[in-house]
């Protein structure tokens, strides 16, 4: 849907002579562990540069190195790719980034600073329209200037200056983070009343699903959408059964909206007839 709105991404990346500002410091900083990814990689640079300096590394790029990962890694960077994504593309990005890291794992994202006005223009070089937004996230900022901005991400659930004492504002470490977005995150319910039993949780402490902004509904939708691509490699459910309990009468036990997203299996139950109308039965 969105690739044909916005179709001429590729056409952004730069043929670089030398590394990018970004890689070389996070390379200089010593953050760079481990197996490495470099999403949204364009034509490979900063991957030449760390292949030189002896790390494990690979790219991803939909259009110049196409071949998904199907591993996970230590150290993720995504340098100069939100900037020219539309927003839910944009989550896209993030959900896969979360996803393919590691549960101790960091991703390094840089952003442009210096766009002046969001939307499409004629690229200089390719006279084509090119799309580029102003993009903030709610992660840690490591470097800024008028130009660009560098943060450090890592899943919620590993975060060591989270003082919530609500179980869903600071989901424990030993749960497994499937993905996780700024507004959002999913993780499998560490009691689980099916195999691959999901999450899906608004990180600001809201009690009633209705009371969320539309923006972080629909950002729960997408999330689900995602994750349920994950659920169904991972664990081969034959259905699934979808809900939220929303106020004690209805079974909610934290003031913390919360969509369970359960994998069904065939003779899970002696009789599935009437799905989620049983519950009254
Ligand atoms: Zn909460």
């Amino acid at each position: 849907m969105s690739d044909l709105q916005n179709p001429n991404t590729h056409l952004t990346a730069k043929e670089r002579s030398t590394p990018s500002l970004p890689v070389r410091m996070v390379h200089e900083r010593g953050l760079i562990l481990g197996k490495v990814l470099d999403f949204g990689c364009g034509f490979g640079k900063d991957l030449d540069f760390l292949h030189q300096k002896g790390f494990d590394v690979q790219g991803f790029d939909p259009h110049y190195f196409p071949q998904y990962p199907s591993d996970t890694f230590d150290t993720i960077l995504c340098f100069y790719v939100l900037n020219v994504l539309f927003p839910e593309e944009q989550n896209q990005v993030l959900m896969q980034i979360s996803s393919l890291l590691k549960p101790t794992g960091k991703a390094y994202f840089a952003v442009r600073r210096d766009i002046q006005k969001d939307g499409f223009r004629t690229h200089q070089v390719h006279g084509k329209p090119t799309y580029q937004c102003f993009v903030k996230l709610p992660y840690t900022s490591i470097f800024l200037n008028e130009n660009t901005e560098f943060y450090e991400y890592k899943h919620i659930n590993q975060a060591t200056d989270n003082q919530a004492k609500c179980p869903f504002c600071k989901p424990a470490s030993r749960l497994i983070l499937l993905a996780e977005t700024p507004l959002s995150y999913a993780v499998l319910d560490g009691y689980p009343v099916a195999k691959g039993h999901t999450l899906i949780v608004p990180k600001r402490h809201m009690a009633d699903y209705f009371e969320l902004t539309f923006e972080e509904q629909k950002d729960m939708v997408q999330l689900s959408v995602f994750v349920q691509k994950r659920i169904k490699a991972d664990f081969q459910p034959d259905g699934f059964t979808t809900g939220m309990n929303i106020g004690k009468s209805a079974g909610q036990k934290f003031p913390h909206a919360a969509l369970h997203l359960i994998p069904r299996y065939t003779g899970d139950c002696k009789n599935p007839s009437g799905g989620i109308r049983a519950i009254l039965k």
